[in-house]
């Protein structure tokens, strides 16, 4: 039985019938730009996280730049953002006019290191940007003890953890601000891209939401110069018909961690932490392997899909390579990142499924300590 990484389709056979009604009312009522739908699903949103404000854009990426520029963050400041995460995190802050400065990431949590904080503070350091990487929350309170400190502003990456939880309150509400992607692969996912910020603070939702359109306050009237990205009605309404399902999904994602955990209990493999302040959603069942690539080849002859989330830290990348960083400037993050694998996770997967996961994974692990000592 082939065994796919993330397999959207199989979400959608589930709500078939939603979702061809959701994108046949927007398409009827030409409502493809903002409008009701997207208001709509705004609301919705906002309710489901506990935030007071959310405004949709056009992805993930756009939010963490929207939200940025809204605090006030630009050139000439420096934002904290982890090594380890998607590049979108740090190419937001370039693109506001910021400077990224990268933070490691702890082993156990892969999460922004938070006893790190204070040696990369400069007085240009504006903000943090925690990423709650896979689905686990970052440390916050730590997080924002600095930050209180330093009178900086905290910018919540909050694109792969839609529904998490950090001592019981929802991410995307500990913050100044929060990014949400929709992303087709993300928890909560659109047809096409999608994102929205979310905040409590009433001036930044107005400066967001007028960034997010052109700068603009009425027809014909604009305070500023923004830009356009704007959350399309097909994308919003998709977005408000699977909503209702998501903390089922969500649950799912959590039963099946728990069966990896249970069937890997006693595999020697590195399985996720997760820190008694936090409630993990599982973007991604993350473990680490020696040996990963011949483990992943051989996963694959079984049909069974992984991946590697991600195999080099942003400091290491060429995008990055002006900021002249070796791997002794990020020692976990440099050390973990050869071993990560992530398995096959999504709600839809079945016990048995997990159970040929990890069937095949314990095998050539054995297959791989077997040829090569190690
Ligand atoms: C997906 C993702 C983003 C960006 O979202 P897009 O909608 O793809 O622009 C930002 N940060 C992290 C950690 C992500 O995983």
């Amino acid at each position: 039985m082939p065994i796919k990484l993330v397999d959207l389709n199989a979400q959608y056979r589930s709500i078939r019938k939603e979702i061809d009604a959701a994108i046949a009312s927007v398409i009827s009522d030409s409502a493809f730009i903002g409008g009701k739908y997207a208001a709509a699903f705004e609301e919705q949103f906002a309710s489901y996280v506990g935030a007071p404000h959310c405004i949709g854009c056009g992805n993930g990426t756009d939010a963490l730049e929207i939200a940025l520029a809204a605090l006030g963050i630009g050139p000439g400041d420096e934002v904290l953002v982890p090594a380890h995460t998607w590049i979108s995190t740090a190419e937001a802050v370039t693109t506001a006019g910021a400077t990224p400065v990268f933070v490691d990431t702890d082993p156990e949590t892969y999460t922004m290191d938070a006893r790190l904080l204070e040696d990369k503070i400069t007085h240009r350091t504006k903000a943090i940007i925690p990423v709650h990487l896979y689905g686990l929350p970052a440390d916050m309170d730590a997080i924002q003890g600095v930050a209180r400190g330093h009178n900086l502003r905290v910018i919540e990456d909050c694109a792969q953890a839609h529904g998490a939880k950090y001592m019981g309150r929802t991410v995307g509400t500990l913050g100044d601000a929060a990014a949400f992607s929709f992303y087709p692969g993300k928890n909560l996912g659109a047809y096409g891209d999608a994102g929205c910020i979310v905040t409590g603070d009433e001036a930044v939702a107005k400066k967001a939401r007028m960034i997010a359109n052109h700068g603009r306050l009425g027809k014909h009237d604009h305070a500023l110069e923004g830009r356009n990205s704007r959350l399309d009605g097909l994308q919003a309404a998709i977005l408000s018909a699977k909503l209702p399902h998501l903390p089922a999904w969500t649950a799912a994602r959590q039963r099946h961690a728990a069966t990896y955990r249970e069937l890997l209990a006693d595999s020697g493999l590195r399985l996720p932490s997760v820190p008694a302040f936090a409630t993990h959603v599982y973007h991604l069942f993350v473990v680490q392997v020696s040996h990963r690539a011949s483990i992943q080849a051989e996963l694959q002859k079984q049909g069974i899909e992984t991946g590697i989330h991600y195999p080099v830290a942003l400091p290491f990348l060429q995008a990055y390579r002006r900021m002249g960083h070796t791997k002794a400037d990020f020692p976990a993050a440099a050390a973990y990142t050869g071993r990560i694998l992530s398995l096959p996770m999504y709600p839809e997967m079945t016990e048995e499924m997990i159970s040929t996961v990890c069937g095949s994974l314990q095998a050539a692990i054995e297959l791989e300590t077997v040829a090569v000592p190690s």
